[in-house]
């Protein structure tokens, strides 16, 4: 790999890489670059501090619901956290010390909104445009923005009517005073359930608004020992998590029958917790668990039982100036609306404006290994199509995509080539292999509708398979399946 640091036009830099987006991906990739002794890249980010998904999810009761020691990097066991889940505060001081022990911190560049990114075939470089003007001459691109960032709100009639105060779970007000108010929850997915339980003590009363129940598992948490002395502990702390969770994804990768064990778990969960029969039927789901996210906690169940809570499962049909209106006619006051109606996911890549070789437009419905994408020459995803999980940690598969864009690099680098690029007939058979397994899947055949399908009912999230799978096809570029040129 060779570098041209420099500038050359006003306001546009030359740089070997950039990365766009300064959370796990980013700061990831950025790390491989670094230990692979190459430092000429920069990492846009779109906001004023580093972390991503951890950054921008502050809302009470935050915490990733994959275990700490499977949610972090390989190389980079964390002896600090404090609990077998970590909080959000955690997770995202782990990724600063990542960042500033590993030489990062220098490398990113904040308030830096990309705009778009064109290929030139003449100059074999990519031409970055941020918002704030300034831009890069980049031999390749990585693109580590992530899926889940941009709030999505329902399409709600009379929605600038409502005169209270209304904020997205991913942009938590913390002006707002909860205390005495009385809250609406739109959405009882993943977030959700994690903040509802915090608020329920606080408003005067809280009404949830719940369009389809979510599976729910127990959540087994439990403070970790402070002052782990052992790394080796660690090591097998996570190891052990990584199989138990690797199991769960027998039902998702080899038949949905295989769910049934889980959703016994999640019904006993229901019974245990849930003592009115007429709430119990309001929660259970009438799809096939894992269809969309298994969830996990051990306090939602019990915050819809407080007195002070209500649980209402008619259609929204509007806002008004005062609250929400359902399809039985009534009407909900609310102060304050809290939507915890997840992401815009689609929205995540197009947004980046990527124009490729001939003009092309990405799309992010498709890529190879869901990294790279024909008609894109030295561009690469981190998350792409298709690499998301529903049952284990993605920082695994987010080691393996960096492993990927590494030995793409050292490709390029060995035949002292200008560019790489997967085949169309690789990439097309890729996903023909993955869609065909995808259709089988629970996610699709499960009965539910969720983000991970798009509006034709295909599946462009998730990896159908084990994790290992994929980082053992994805870990290492095959040449045969790249055009590697100049
Ligand atoms: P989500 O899972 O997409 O849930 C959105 C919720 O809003 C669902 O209950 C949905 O109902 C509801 N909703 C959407 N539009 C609605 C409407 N018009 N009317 C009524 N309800 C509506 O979003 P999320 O909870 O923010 O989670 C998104 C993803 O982030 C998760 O799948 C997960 O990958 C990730 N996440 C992870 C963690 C973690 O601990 N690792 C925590 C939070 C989030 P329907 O089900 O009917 O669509």
């Amino acid at each position: 790999m060779t570098s041209n640091v420099g500038t050359s036009n006003v306001g546009t830099s030359n740089v070997g890489i950039v990365i766009v987006g300064a959370g796990f991906g980013g700061i990831g990739m950025a790390i491989a670059l670094k230990k692979a002794g190459f430092g000429d890249f920069v990492i846009l980010e779109k906001a004023s501090d580093l972390g991503g998904t951890w950054r921008d999810n502050q809302y009470p009761g935050c915490a990733c619901d994959v275990p700490a020691a499977l949610y972090s990097y390989s190389y980079e066991l964390n002896p600090a956290w404090t609990r077998i889940f970590a909080p959000q505060r955690e997770i995202w001081d782990y990724l600063r010390m990542c960042s500033a022990k590993y030489g990062i911190d220098a490398h990113i560049r904040y308030d830096r909104v990309v705009e778009r990114m064109d290929w030139d075939d003449g100059a074999r470089r990519w031409h970055v445009v941020t918002g704030s003007g300034d831009g890069y001459l980049a031999r390749a691109v990585v693109s580590a923005a992530g899926a889940l960032h941009v709030p999505s709100y329902p399409d709600i009639p009379g929605a600038d009517l409502f005169g209270g105060t209304s904020f997205h779970s991913a942009r938590w007000d913390r002006s707002c005073d909860l205390e005495g108010k009385q809250v609406a929850v739109i959405g009882t997915g993943a977030s959700a359930i994690q903040f509802i339980p915090e608020i329920a003590p606080q408003a005067a009363r809280l009404r949830v608004f719940q369009r389809t129940p979510p599976w729910i598992h127990p959540r087994l948490d439990a403070p970790m020992p402070a002052r782990r002395r052992v790394p080796l502990a660690d090591r097998a702390l996570r190891d052990t998590f990584y199989w138990l969770l690797e199991a769960r994804a027998l039902g998702f990768a080899v038949h949905p029958r295989l769910m049934a064990p889980m959703e016994q778990v999640a019904r006993r969960h229901i019974e245990r917790q849930i003592a009115d029969p007429g709430l119990r039927a309001l929660l259970t789901p009438d799809y096939t668990i894992g269809c969309k996210r298994l969830l996990l906690s051990s306090n939602y169940y019990p915050a819809l039982q407080r007195p002070n809570v209500d649980l209402v499962t008619e259609r929204i049909t509007g806002l008004t100036q005062t609250g929400l209106v359902t399809a039985d006619g009534a009407a909900h006051p609310a102060d304050v609306i809290i939507y915890g109606t997840g992401f815009k996911v689609v929205g995540a890549v197009a947004g980046l404006n990527v124009t490729g070789r001939d003009g092309r437009v990405l799309d992010g419905t498709e890529a190879y290994q869901g990294v790279t994408v024909d008609g894109f020459p030295n561009f690469f995803m981190l998350l792409g199509p298709n690499t998301g999980l529903g049952h284990t940690s993605v920082v695994f598969m987010i080691e393996s995509q960096v492993q990927h864009v590494m030995s793409c690099l050292k490709m390029l680098a060995r035949d002292k080539a200008d560019t790489i690029e997967v085949s169309a007939s690789a990439q097309q058979r890729f996903n023909r292999g993955l869609q065909r397994r995808l259709r089988r899947a629970v996610w699709s055949a499960g009965g539910c509708r969720s983000w991970y399908l798009d509006t034709d009912g295909v599946n462009r999230a998730l990896w159908p398979g084990f994790s290992f799978e994929y980082w053992a096809r994805a870990r290492r570029a095959r040449r045969g399946a790249y055009l590697v040129d100049g």
